[in-house]
């Protein structure tokens, strides 16, 4: 089955083609055709399609809206350029999205109908930013390839319905959990879902026996504690800016700051809110950038010392997130590390486990070193007692193999 996988921010559209069916998934053999990403939607967009084998084309054109975008990577995908093999838009047989919220009610991937679209609508109150961007992908969909093309909705969220009451309660009064479900919810569901399997499968595990401490860490980044296959603990929250520093959000802070930054700065509750999601992580303290590699790379050549004071930072707080899921779940099998840092960065995790030994995790060296770009694997000793693993996340296979599942009425995996 091929199936279009798609992620529609507000103003970019990424996309990938997979063809997945039971058997390629038991043998690992899910075809990826094609993939890319519209940015700049609503002006002179920036377009890159890569198909499979072949270089990148990067080129513009003015795209309107979501719709817009759909309709022009789909005209691509069955184009010669592209040389998919689909020879009609016919040929895409499904569709699979990436929600951020799925609250309460989605606590797996499910196929899109009136009633799954009103409850996405619903989540907009939790999540403003992400979902309306979704449903704007979902309406594009159905709209360019028919009514009667099947979709499904993957949440960001779900992984994590696992989560006791005790992880995803706040101290708050009760009631204003009861009256507008204000709780944690977790993000990076669907990462964490593929570390945790492909865990699974490289270290010959089942999955009630599959405990790890997972980071994701890129621009947005968070950490989970997985127990017995399944979320115990994450460190996002109610909405993504809760937990480990990130690119441009604080991560965990005293609320009472908020107000006190208010007063101070002549801002509103939104403005002081919009300041620790978008100037506040690597760029807030470095003053720099948000970017990792731009930051090694001052550290290193001009000694900046507030590049070095933001990794530090960065890298502190994560080793403190270890430590305490290590507590939360009496003890831990692995850790693993994914995201455009944790899988391209050694000097990162090299400085995150360096303060950890006591706890049985030693580093090789030359293997955290050589495990880059798309590389995964151990990273520890082999007589290290907790091991430490690179694995490249692939949230986008989970989305098409969901959506396969879903289309066929197959079980979905956990
Ligand atoms: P997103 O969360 O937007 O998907 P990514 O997972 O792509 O982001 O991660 C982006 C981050 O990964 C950036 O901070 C970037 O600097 C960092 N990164 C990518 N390659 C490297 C590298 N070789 N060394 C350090 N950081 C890197």
């Amino acid at each position: 089955m091929n199936v279009l996988v798609l992620n529609a921010g507000s103003a970019t559209l990424k996309f990938q083609l997979i063809r997945t069916d039971a058997d390629r998934i038991a043998n690992d053999q899910d075809e990826r055709l094609a993939k890319g990403l519209v940015e700049r939607i609503g002006g002179e967009a920036l377009l890159r399609f890569e198909s499979q084998g072949k270089p990148p084309k990067r080129s513009s054109a003015p795209i309107r809206d979501h719709r817009a975008a759909v309709d022009v990577v789909l005209r691509w995908l069955v184009s010669d350029e592209a040389d998919t093999g689909l020879r009609s838009l016919a040929d895409i047989e499904g569709v699979g999205h990436r929600v951020a919220h799925g609250g309460e009610r989605f606590t797996r991937s499910v196929l899109i109908t009136p009633d799954v679209v009103r409850g996405i609508e619903d989540m907009i109150d939790l999540a403003p930013l992400h979902n309306p961007h979704a449903l704007k992908g979902i309406t594009a969909a159905r709209e360019v390839l028919g009514r009667d093309i099947p979709q499904a909705a993957v949440f960001d969220t779900s992984f994590h319905h696992t989560l006791p009451e005790q992880a995803y309660l706040y101290a708050i009064p009760y009631s204003l959990y009861r009256r507008y479900r204000i709780r944690r919810y977790g993000f990076h569901g669907t990462s964490y879902r593929y570390m945790a399997y492909r865990y699974r499968k490289l270290a010959g595990k089942t999955r009630e026996d599959t405990n790890l401490v997972c980071l994701h860490m890129g621009n947005g980044s968070s950490a989970c504690a997985i127990k017995g296959g399944i979320s115990v603990d994450t460190s996002m929250g109610f909405t993504p800016l809760e937990g480990l520093v990130m690119g441009t959000r604080s991560g965990d802070i005293d609320p009472a700051v908020m107000d006190f930054i208010a007063a101070k700065e002549g801002l509103s509750i939104h403005d002081v809110d919009l300041l620790l999601n978008k100037q506040s992580g690597l760029l807030g303290v470095s003053g720099l950038t948000n970017d990792m590699r731009e930051l090694l790379a001052e550290e290193l050549e001009h000694e900046d010392r507030r590049a070095r004071l933001a990794i530090e930072l960065f890298c502190y707080r994560a080793r403190k997130y270890i430590g305490s899921y290590l507590a939360a779940m009496n003890g831990t099998d692995a850790i693993v590390f994914a995201g455009g840092i944790g899988e391209n960065s050694p000097e990162v995790r090299a400085r995150i486990l360096d303060g950890l030994q006591w706890m049985g995790v030693e580093l090789n060296a030359e293997r955290n070193e050589s495990m880059t770009r798309g590389r995964e694997g151990v990273i520890s000793t082999d007589d290290s007692r907790l091991t430490a693993w690179v694995i490249p996340t692939d949230e986008e296979l989970l989305i098409a193999r969901d959506t396969m599942r879903l289309v066929h009425g197959l079980e979905l995996p956990h």
